[in-house]
């Protein structure tokens, strides 16, 4: 079992209660704000304040460390509602519960105790920092270095794209504390890093999409960490724990992926029923009918293959394929209803006084992180035939 679920005793009455919670919030504080904050590119500080309140930074946190404890499966209905009037915002908890999931797995109990409750309150807020301007996929190439000096480690070298970065307290840095091994995995290390003395945010990224949240370029420049902060005490097991956080990275996305198909396919049947042509309403055309009819059930088949991942994750089972075909499916369902919606908007898709030309520009993403949808075919196939070998 997760340790996620051993700490909840969530009934079906306490989901209903957080669902309405969440919706009431998204309809009240999100929705309002989305349009300006996406296009003006400003960090949404007073949502941050209210998913405190929500309890949101610490949602899939154990309850014994502050958190909600919530599983999975309940956990990915929340960003699917958020994701379907806003995808950006669910970053700035998303990532962090990345950081706070991968440390209460792996940590040691004194990592555990002294940063899950700041995490769960909202107080220290993170991301996981893995790329680097030369890789991405290939995260065994990565050359920001660790260097042990004393009871500290030194830390040279530049990451990308790393959400929650300019705006977060810290992140947790993926390095190679023995640049030399082979197979390189064993030299990679991982480490809880706060802001400090050599930790640099060097730039705040222009983006397409996902606006209003800071994906930034760091640089380490003899930065101290000290080896405390070394996840799980023991150097080399760094790209295991890269790689041991990436079934529920992939049902965040996919939750996300099937929330902005949700929310593009909702803006299109709206507008379908609004415009008229011919003396009637578009959605009395057969044409939007066949798009319309294609986007919701891809909508409902994104949903379901999210809710079969995260309930297979909840349950302790292997997940890695299931996972990963949800993350697939549930993005590129996304990028088709987007643009579908688009498709039906016409000529008001391309005017930024609608928003579903944002869901569109967030869409593509969702292909991209937590493994790239190239990757995620690649893995499905491989455990296909491990699962099914002659
Ligand atoms: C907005 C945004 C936010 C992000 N946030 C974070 C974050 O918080 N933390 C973090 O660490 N990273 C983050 N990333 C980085 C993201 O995880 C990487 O961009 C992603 O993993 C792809 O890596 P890459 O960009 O280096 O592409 P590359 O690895 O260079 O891949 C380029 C292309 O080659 C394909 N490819 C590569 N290798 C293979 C192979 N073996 N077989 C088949 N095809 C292959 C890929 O599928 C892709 O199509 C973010 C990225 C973006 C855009």
């Amino acid at each position: 079992m997760n340790a996620m679920t051993e700490t909840n005793n969530f009934t079906s009455e306490d989901e209903r209660m957080l669902l309405d919670a969440i919706d009431s919030w998204v309809e009240k504080s999100v929705k309002p704000i989305a349009k300006e904050y996406d296009h003006e590119d400003k960090y949404p500080h007073a949502l941050v304040e209210e998913m405190k309140e929500l309890g949101l930074f610490g949602a899939t946190i154990g309850q014994q460390y502050g958190g909600l404890g919530l599983p999975a499966s309940v956990y990915a209905k929340i960003v699917t509602r958020v994701s379907s009037v806003w995808m950006a915002p669910t970053g700035i908890f998303n990532s962090h519960l990345i950081m706070a999931a991968a440390i209460e797995r792996a940590g040691t109990e004194e990592q555990k105790k002294k940063y899950l409750p700041r995490m769960a309150s909202g107080e220290l807020r993170g991301g996981l920092g893995l790329t680097e301007p030369d890789c991405g996929t290939d995260l065994q190439a990565i050359r920001t270095v660790a260097k042990k000096d004393g009871d500290h480690y030194v830390v040279n070298g530049n990451k990308i794209w790393i959400t929650n970065s300019g705006n977060g307290g810290g992140i947790l840095l993926l390095v190679k504390t023995d640049p030399t091994a082979e197979p390189r995995h064993k030299g990679m290390s991982m480490l809880i890093a706060e802001k400090g003395d050599g930790f640099i945010v060097s730039n705040k990224m222009k983006k397409l999409g996902y606006r209003s949240i800071d994906s930034c370029e760091l640089a380490f420049q003899d930065y101290r960490v000290h080896e405390s902060c070394l996840l799980g005490g023991v150097e080399g097991k760094g790209f295991q724990h890269a790689v041991g956080g990436l079934e529920l990275g992939r049902i965040n996305i996919a939750a996300r992926g099937a929330g902005i198909a949700e929310g593009a396919t909702r803006l299109a049947v709206r507008y379908a029923q609004e415009r008229k042509t011919f003396g009637k309403p578009i959605c009395e055309h057969q044409a939007i009918q066949l798009k319309l009819g294609e986007m919701a059930t891809q909508v409902e088949a994104a949903k379901l293959l999210v809710e079969s991942a995260a309930r297979a994750y909840d349950s302790g089972q292997r997940c890695d394929m299931e996972a990963g075909m949800a993350k697939y499916f549930a993005s590129e369902a996304g990028v088709f209803c987007a643009s579908e919606a688009m498709r039906i908007f016409g000529g008001a898709s391309y005017s930024v006084e609608y928003e579903i030309e944002r869901y569109y520009r967030d869409a593509m993403l969702m292909c991209i992180g937590e493994g790239t949808n190239e990757m995620q075919r690649i893995i499905i196939a491989k455990q296909l035939v491990a699962r099914n070998a002659v």
